[in-house]
């Protein structure tokens, strides 16, 4: 055996993920953690009642490969629903392990090597790592703050990200961990720019109900623009709209050529997953109106909260017009590096948040901003704040 290290070469740049470091660290130190993103209320009791029933009562083997038709029958619904996509639940849809199994399987099935991903950053951890794992190379677009507190993009710099090479954009909206909601207009030149190059996209809509009322643009699945159906993997899952992270039911819909590239290699990573869960979810996707309301409502009044504190602590807030979370800078505050700044503010006033430096390959566009999660109990948050505001009393 060599003393080198085991881990294949284009696994090193990754370590730890973030996310897992600064949740250790809550633990650690007995912080409250506002840093990874899940909620600390459970889901809706109908959804619950039918996983304990799922269980109990013998659906606790393999389900199906492609999801029980329960499941994939609810998912194409709840798309007409709310984006009026039509999916057939035969062909056109495929249960994976979270969002994150989604991404990475659509990668893996779309990506030879060498070919080039256009995404957004600071982008989602897991989409370098398995743009990486597909040896394929990812060409970021920096999202900057303007000055309306709003993050964009340089439409030229998206255009240049472009090339013969490009063979999907990968696009997270409401975007994770900005808060940004991509307008109409930005959507169209993504769309534009895929029709143009003829390349494939895969959109991660995870926080697809979580768009707040005041933002100014409402959430549009990129596959409902001209064109764009056929050449769009639709990624979503049931963690963050239904308050249950650790149960990694996902799923993703499109065409059924690119659906079953992505069964082909999915089938090879977990072949399946969560069999007693996915009646549940399925039981949740069919649930009133108003329960997705009432969760954006409740988020949003969480939103207010956590932006009004961290404001009156000294940050510069970035309010988010959907997600879990929240940026600030910690200029002000005489921070001048998140990374620094996330690492000893435990210890400093017991809050844990997350840099975002690491979700950017241009490090220097977020070195000082840091990302709050506001996904948690009114109590919970009025106590970071309680906290965080100490941070100018030393
Ligand atoms: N994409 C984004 C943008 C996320 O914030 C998350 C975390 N929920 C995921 C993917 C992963 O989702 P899942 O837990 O369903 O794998
Ligand atoms: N999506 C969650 C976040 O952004 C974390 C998921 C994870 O820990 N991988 O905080």
């Amino acid at each position: 055996m060599t003393t080198t290290d085991p881990l294949v070469a284009r696994m090193r740049p990754f370590g730890t993920t973030i996310f897992a470091e600064m949740s250790a660290l809550a633990v650690r130190t007995g912080a409250v953690n506002l840093g990874q993103g899940f909620p600390d209320t459970d889901g809706p009791p109908e959804m619950l009642a039918a996983a304990a029933e799922a269980l109990r009562t013998g659906h606790n083997q393999y389900p199906p490969g492609p999801g029980i038709p329960a499941l994939r029958a609810a998912v194409a619904a709840h798309q007409r629903r709310f984006w009026n996509l039509e999916y057939d639940p035969d062909g056109e849809v495929v249960v994976t392990a979270g969002a994150t199994e989604a991404v990475a399987a659509s990668i893996l099935a779309l990506c030879e090597a060498g070919d080039e991903v256009v995404c957004f950053e600071p982008y989602y951890d897991s989409y370098a790592a398995s743009i990486a794992l597909a040896g394929a190379v990812r060409r970021p677009v920096t999202l900057r703050p303007g000055a309306d507190g709003r993050y964009a993009f340089d439409p030229a710099e998206l255009r240049a990200a472009f090339g013969p090479r490009t063979r999907l954009v990968l696009l997270n909206s409401p975007h994770n961990p900005t808060g940004k909601v991509f307008t109409a207009d930005e959507l169209a030149l993504v769309a534009e720019l895929c029709r143009e190059h003829d390349t494939y996209a895969v959109t991660d809509e995870v926080y697809e109900h979580l768009v707040f009322t005041d933002a100014a643009a409402a959430h549009l699945p990129l596959a409902t623009l001209p064109g764009m159906r056929e050449r769009t993997l639709r990624v979503s899952s049931a963690g963050k709209t239904f308050s249950c992270t650790g149960w990694k039911v996902g799923w993703v819909s499109g065409p059924a050529s690119l659906v079953a590239a992505v069964l082909r290699v999915k089938q090879f990573l977990t072949f399946v997953n969560a069999g007693p869960l996915q009646p549940a979810v399925a039981v949740a996707l069919g649930l009133p109106d108003a329960y997705f309301t009432g969760f954006r409502d409740d988020l949003q009044h969480r939103r207010d909260q956590l932006v009004a504190g961290l404001a009156d602590a000294g940050f510069g807030v970035l309010a988010p017009e959907g997600t879990y979370f929240v940026t600030a800078d910690v200029t002000a505050l005489g921070g001048r590096d998140g990374v620094d700044f996330c690492r000893s503010l435990p210890e400093r006033c017991g809050v844990v948040a997350v840099p975002t430096q690491v979700f950017y390959d241009d490090t220097a566009a977020g070195r000082r901003l840091i990302r709050f999660a506001f996904c948690k109990r009114p109590e919970v948050l009025a106590e970071a704040v309680t906290r965080l505001r100490r941070l100018r009393e030393h």
